[in-house]
């Protein structure tokens, strides 16, 4: 075994959208597993949008990453050495290993995978966090009944599209919103949206508005919160009464810090979203995955075998080398990722 391993690092807080100055690849010691910890060679790890708020010393739901400190993130890997009797050299596992080649942690944290069941990778997207966000943040907060009409953005990634197909099986009408008419395609021909708006060939808010308004003739009864922005704006003024929004990411705002709203200028005004909420009767729910991991083996149980027979499909953009992550995730937050973005790193 090498002695040296690989990782990137925050070099500094950005200011704005990530470049690639705030990251810093480093050599390191290959770290030693104490009690109850697991040494792993990662070979995919992931890249996710809350990762951009980690780089922000920003107040939220988790701490920040320290200047100096490795990037967080979910990996998959094959166990190297353990100190517990749950895990044995060889395992597939699935841990936060974070933005390296090799990582300790503790295996509590961790789980095995079984490679004869489903490809590794898809732990870190369909089966893994994003795939569950969609499953939970649509049956909990959007209770979605057939015959309405749903719509969500950023439908081609790991959450969007997970919460279209989903909808799409309990016989709702999905409509997609996507960047760029190759997703948009994707969107309806793969994964089996009724239809599918480019936000980017819609410049305006009115325009947007326009066109989601066609798309769903009988207004929108679940806003399946993934961007915020002018997206928000342009489904607000469609929603049905008792209508709900699962609010799971503002990813249009990222950049703008802890409470950046308004900053691509789009507008949504406090009083103009209060009032929708209020004349329409609107269920709003902000929600964090993490805090409901209880509910993972009920989403398994009933997603993988959907997976496994079609019913779900799923797409990964995979780039190549831990080098490349810093491009790769400043792409993700631009539209740039063609399904769940991941790196291939051993
Ligand atoms: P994706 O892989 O879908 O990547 C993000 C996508 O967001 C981009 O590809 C792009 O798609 C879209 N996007 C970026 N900027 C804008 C913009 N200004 N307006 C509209 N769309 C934009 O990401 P995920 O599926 O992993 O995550 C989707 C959302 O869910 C994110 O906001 C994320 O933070 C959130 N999330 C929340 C969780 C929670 O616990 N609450 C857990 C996991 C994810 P396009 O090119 O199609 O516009």
């Amino acid at each position: 075994m090498t002695s040296k391993m690989q990782q990137i690092v925050l070099a500094s807080r950005p200011d704005g959208a990530p470049g690639h100055d705030n990251f810093r690849l480093e050599s390191a010691d290959m770290p030693t597993p104490g009690d109850g910890e697991i040494l792993v060679e990662v070979s995919h790890m992931s890249l996710d949008p809350y990762m951009r708020g980690r780089m922000d010393d920003a107040k939220s739901y988790a701490a920040p990453v320290p200047i100096g400190g490795k990037m967080e993130g979910g990996s998959v890997g094959r166990v190297l050495a353990s100190n517990v009797a749950n895990f044995a050299e060889g395992d597939h596992v699935f841990g936060p290993f974070g933005w390296a080649t090799h990582s300790v942690a503790d295996a509590r944290m961790c789980r095995k995978l079984d490679p004869t069941q489903a490809p590794v990778t898809t732990a870190l997207g369909v089966l893994g966090m994003p795939g569950f966000t969609g499953w939970w943040g649509l049956n909990e907060y959007g209770r979605p009944k057939q015959g309405e009409t749903l719509a969500v953005a950023a439908a081609t990634g790991p959450v969007g599209s997970m919460v279209g197909q989903l909808a799409k099986a309990k016989g709702l009408r999905a409509v997609g919103i996507a960047g760029g008419a190759e997703k948009c395609t994707l969107a309806t021909d793969t994964f089996g949206f009724d239809a599918c708006i480019d936000h980017r060939a819609h410049a305006t808010v009115n325009d947007l508005r326009g066109a989601l308004k066609d798309a769903c003739p009988d207004g929108i009864d679940i806003y399946f919160e993934n961007v915020g922005g002018k997206v928000l704006e342009a489904s607000l003024s469609l929603m049905n009464p008792f209508g709900r929004i699962p609010v799971c990411g503002m990813i249009a705002w990222y950049n703008a810090g802890g409470l950046g709203a308004d900053a691509n200028g789009e507008g949504l005004t406090g009083p103009k979203l209060w009032r929708t909420i209020l004349v329409n009767f609107l269920s709003v729910n902000g929600f964090i995955i993490a805090n409901h991991w209880d509910r993972f083996p009920d989403f398994v149980r009933e997603v993988a075998p959907m997976i496994a027979d079609g019913r779900v499909k799923y797409q990964e953009d995979i780039t190549e080398g831990l080098e490349n992550a810093p491009q790769a995730f400043m792409d993700l937050l631009t539209g740039g990722n063609h399904g769940k973005a991941i790196v291939k790193v051993n």
